[in-house]
């Protein structure tokens, strides 16, 4: 509990940074002077210092990153808090790596998945342990209350007593699993492409179609009404089951890249959970855990676009700057938070308010080629941090 207290001093907002390795044979302008700090020095400028809650250089794996930043916030989630963890960078620095890597050494979604089906197992584990001690402690008594018992008469009276014993062992087990809650897990992926919502696991339907967004407020939606209307969730049961997902949704994504004659890096990805908890007295908590791999956040100079290619920038403008406006806002515990000035706040508001936990994740390519793109992410960052 004081650990949750100290938590809550802090606000509920973490920035880490993650720096992907270099390519071979250019010079690299990022430092690690020391533990959370990160030092960018770009070619005939000044160096300059950016300080977060975590600060990952090229060599760090996977499982740290994860380990390190993720895990408490997966728990947390389980917990019944929403959860959100933000992708952020030009492109090319390593956000998609991060999120989703190669099937290999997979990221932050198998691994957020897979500790939620392990916590959602430990639990049924600890309900299993109380039942098996239940059973294993009724059979004596049973025995003893029969002993004394000869004949016909006495092999009824056992068979009625060990009937006995074994119901009262089952509905022990039944309380011990329905005291620690009955854990149900749903997904789904969207993609926000030039301010319209579509749905990647749309099965049958047209990837292409946008999807509404509810303009109510956060609070005002009634309970188990979806924000994003018609939305796929699929139930997801196993780590296989989520590969699979990830299989279909990314060849959705592309198809729809295609019809949309758009790069999947000038759209948002969200791969959402949906954790169901189902009390004792039946009723269900609900919580959620946003995976956001956002559009590269480059600029673009718009003296030398135009058209489709004008309106994506402005489209990814406008909502990593609203992302940006909402976090500060959170974090500074302003009663207004401006959810409503882009799709991809609108989407998520239900899951970014007082008590929801966010991480924002800055992903750094450490080439000098990159210095300028990095200090604006490392900025974008810090006012969030
Ligand atoms: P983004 O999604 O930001 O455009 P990617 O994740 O696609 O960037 O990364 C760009 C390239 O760098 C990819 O080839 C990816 O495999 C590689 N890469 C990124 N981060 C790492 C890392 N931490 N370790 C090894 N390779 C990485
Ligand atoms: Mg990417």
């Amino acid at each position: 509990r004081l650990h949750d207290q100290l938590q809550q001093l802090r606000g509920n907002i973490r920035v880490m940074c993650r720096v992907r390795p270099s390519q071979p044979g250019s010079r690299d302008v990022v430092t690690y002077p020391l533990e959370g700090l990160l030092a960018v020095t770009p070619p005939d400028r000044r160096y300059q210092e950016f300080e977060f809650d975590h600060v990952f250089p090229p060599n760090t794996d996977q499982a740290s990153v994860f380990e390190e930043a993720v895990a408490s916030l997966v728990r947390s989630c389980a917990d019944g808090y929403n959860v959100c963890i933000f992708a952020y960078g030009q492109t090319g620095s390593g956000k998609t790596h991060t999120m989703q890597g190669p099937p290999e050494d997979p990221g932050i979604y198998v691994r957020a998945l897979r500790e939620l089906f392990r916590i959602a197992s430990e639990e049924d584990g600890v309900a299993a342990a109380a039942a098996a001690s239940a059973a294993s402690s009724a059979p004596p008594s049973a025995r003893a209350s029969i002993s004394g018992v000869p004949g016909e008469e006495g092999a009824d009276a056992a068979a009625e007593a060990l009937d006995a014993a074994a119901s009262a062992a089952a509905a022990t087990a039944a309380a011990a699993a329905a005291r620690l809650g009955r854990y149900s897990f749903a997904v789904s992926m969207l993609e926000i492409y030039n301010e319209a919502v579509h749905d990647l696991l749309a099965t049958g339907g047209d990837v292409t179609k946008a999807l509404d967004v509810s303009g109510l407020g956060a609070g005002e939606l009634p309970a188990g009404v979806d924000r994003v209307s018609g939305l796929t969730w699929r139930p997801v049961t196993s780590t296989e089951g989520v590969e699979a997902l990830l299989k279909e949704g990314g060849r959705n994504r592309a198809t729809a890249s295609t019809s949309l004659n758009a790069h999947s890096s000038r759209s948002h990805a969200l791969l959402s959970v949906r954790v169901t908890v189902t009390q004792p007295d039946g009723r269900r908590v609900t919580s959620m855990m946003h995976l956001v791999d956002l559009a590269g956040s480059e600029r673009v100079d718009k003296s030398e676009v135009t058209g489709q290619q004008l309106k994506e920038a402005q489209s990814i403008n406008r909502s990593l700057s609203a992302l940006g406006d909402v976090i500060s806002a959170l974090q500074r515990r302003n009663a207004h938070i401006p959810f409503r000035n882009s799709k991809l706040t609108a989407v998520l508001q239900d899951s970014l308010c007082g008590s929801s936990k966010v991480l924002l994740c800055c992903n750094i390519a450490p080439e000098s080629n990159s210095a300028s793109e990095s200090i604006s992410s490392l900025n974008f960052a810090s006012r969030a941090a």
